[in-house]
Order: structure tokens, then C-alpha cells, then sequence
């Protein structure tokens, strides 16, 4: 694994950001410790970005809206950079930004940067190294960060929870179930647009914004934002100049709400983190990878309650620590 070059990095070439990224991405124990520590040199240069979720069902138009929205940031002279939390990626391979032919025009532009979600590895993990990615991509200077999904489950919570900003794309027309949006991902969002609205769409389009501005009116929002919902065509493009009049109004609105949430989401991703090493640390370690599968049997054979249980595997843990006082 090539070192990363920090100048390079905080001069903000797409080359070092993407050499930064694979080393990120990288399983190796070695990695992990050299990507924690590119994390930390890269701390101080970061959170200087609007970090905004894009999510949808397949097929709504989240890549042309992507392009259309990305190639309308650069054009007002901002360097956007574009990421990916996909489930589905460890099971087919794939994944939603792997496609070359997707932004295409987008991906040409000097001021973007372009990278697919990370292949063959759980939600948790795939979210994680996005997670850090934002940071890099921070650190390397762009402006705006988009990170995307697919609106069909869990990874919508995950990308929530690493951003400022949440848009959830629809369908002009079809209601929600017909879309295969849960009413908790609605919850989710800060702003609904309608997309597709052009040509013999636009009037169903219209219809939908109405649709919808009736349906947030019922759900719980917390906060300094009511979402908003908007109609665009990411083909044509239209409307997506207003969507960001309204966007930077959100961040301007909610400036000190967004900075306390971004330590909050720190936090919880530390606690996360923490909670999933100590679990890998017991299943991995030889001394503790004993005791925990003595107390997993013991549970799985109903000889021990949970409680119990998990209580004993700590127990060398409390040992070791009482002993170093
Ligand atoms: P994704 O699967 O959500 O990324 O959707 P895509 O961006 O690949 O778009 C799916 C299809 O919808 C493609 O055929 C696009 O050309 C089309 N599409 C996307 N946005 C618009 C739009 O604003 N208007 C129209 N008419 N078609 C669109």
C-alpha cells in the first residue's frame, strides 16, 4: 500500500483522495492503523463541507440528479465530491456508483470526485469507510459531499446519520407504497423532490408535490427545519437552481443545530465503533475466544441466562484491568 501524500491530500488532487480511500478500504490490521492515523493528520482540515444524503428507489433518477446537481455546483465554482452507501454491493459485487456509465458527464469535471460504494462487506462496514471518506474528501477541499443510497432500507438510517442534510427522490404519480418508501425514511428527510418533472410527467409531478406536502404535514419533525417539498427535472434540468436556494437557506437556518449534530454523530460513531471492537476483540482473541464460546454454548444449551453470560466473558477483562491498578 503506497503512502498517502498529506500535501498532495490537502491540495486537494483527486489522486492522492483516491489513494487515500483504497487505504481506507483496505481489511489489513496495518491498514486500519495507518487509515487511523491519515484520520487524525486529516482532522483539523476537516467539517468544512455541507455533507447531504441523497436517497431513492431505483430507477427514480438519483444518478441524473446526482450529475444534474453535481455539474450545477461546479458551476458555481464548487468541487463536489460524490459517495456511495450500498447494501446490495457485497452481494452481486456491484454497486450503485460502480456503473462507469452513470455521471458520466459529471465524472469528467476536474472539480468532482467520483467513488463507488466499497464492495464485500457488511452495512456497519460499508458505512463506516464512507464515514471516513467524508473526512478525506473534506480534508482534500470539496465543498459539497453527496452520498448516496437506494431508499429500501437500513442504509438510509446509516447515511442520516453521517449527514447534514437528507433528500429522498420520488416518483411523480405512484404513492408511496407503490414507490417502496417506508414512512420512516420520509421521517428522514429535510426535503422531498419530486423528480421527472417534465413533459407529459410534469402535471402527475405537481400533483405529488401536493401529495406529499399533505403527507409531512402528518408525521413528527423535530428541529429548526420543516421539510420541504419541491419538484425538479434532472434531465432538463429545471427547478434544481431553486432546490439549492433552499438548501443553502437550510444551512444557513441551522447552522448551530448541524455543528452540535455533527459531534453527536461523532460520538455515535465512536460508541459504535468501540461496541463492535471489543465484540470482534472476544471472538478473536484466543484467551477471550474460549470463555465467549463457553458462555455462548451455556446460553445456546439454556444452561445460562443472557445476562449472565455476557457478564462472564467480561470477566478476564475486569480481571486484567484490576490487576495493572
Ligand atoms: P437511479 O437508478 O435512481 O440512479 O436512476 P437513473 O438516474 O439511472 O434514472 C432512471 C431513468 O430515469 C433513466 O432512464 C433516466 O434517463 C430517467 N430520468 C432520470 N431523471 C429524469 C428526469 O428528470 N426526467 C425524465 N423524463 N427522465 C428522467
Amino acid at each position: 500500500m503506497p503512502e498517502v501524500d498529506l500535501a498532495a491530500l490537502f491540495g486537494g488532487q483527486r489522486r492522492a483522495l483516491a489513494k487515500a480511500i483504497t487505504l481506507i478500504e483496505s481489511t489489513q490490521s496495518a491498514h486500519r492503523q495507518a487509515a487511523a492515523a491519515l484520520l487524525d493528520a486529516c482532522l483539523p482540515q476537516t467539517g468544512g463541507s455541507l455533507r447531504i444524503g441523497i436517497s431513492g428507489v431505483p430507477g427514480v433518477g438519483k444518478s441524473t440528479f446526482i450529475e444534474a446537481f453535481g455539474l450545477y455546483l461546479i458551476g458555481l465554482g464548487k468541487r463536489v465530491g460524490v459517495l456511495a452507501v450500498d447494501p446490495s454491493s457485497p452481494l452481486h459485487g456491484g454497486s450503485i456508483l460502480g456503473d462507469k456509465t452513470r455521471m458520466e458527464r459529471l465524472s469528467r469535471e476536474d472539480h468532482a470526485f467520483i467513488r463507488p460504494s466499497p464492495a464485500g462487506r457488511s452495512l456497519g462496514g460499508v458505512a463506516n469507510r464512507t464515514r471516513e471518506a467524508i473526512l478525506v474528501a473534506e480534508a482534500a477541499g470539496f465543498d459539497v459531499i453527496l452520498v448516496e443510497t437506494v431508499g429500501v432500507g437500513q442504509s438510509e438510517y446509516e447515511v442520516h446519520s453521517m449527514t447534514d442534510l437528507f433528500v429522498v427522490l420520488m416518483q411523480p404519480g405512484a404513492g408511496d407504497e407503490l414507490q417502496g418508501i417506508k414512512k420512516g425514511i420520509l421521517e428522514l428527510a429535510d426535503f422531498i423532490v419530486v423528480n421527472k418533472a417534465d413533459g407529459e410527467a410534469e402535471r402527475m409531478a405537481n400533483q405529488s408535490v401536493m401529495h406529499y406536502k399533505n403527507a409531512m404535514g402528518f408525521l413528527n419533525h423535530s428541529g429548526f427545519w420543516t421539510p420541504e417539498v419541491l419538484s425538479v427535472s434532472s434531465l432538463k434540468p429545471r427547478g434544481i437552481d431553486t432546490l439549492w436556494t433552499r438548501i443553502e437557506a437550510y444551512f444557513e437556518t441551522g447552522a448551530e443545530t448541524i455543528e452540535a449534530r455533527r459531534t453527536a454523530q461523532a460520538l455515535q460513531w465512536f460508541e459504535r465503533l468501540l461496541n463492535d471492537q471489543v465484540a470482534e476483540l472476544l471472538k478473536t482473541d484466543p484467551t477471550w475466544r474460549r470463555i465467549y464460546q463457553r458462555n455462548y454454548q451455556a446460553v445456546q444449551h439454556g444452561e445460562m441466562a443472557p445476562p449472565a453470560a455476557a457478564m462472564a466473558c467480561l470477566d478476564p477483562l475486569k480481571q486484567a484491568l484490576s490487576s495493572t491498578q
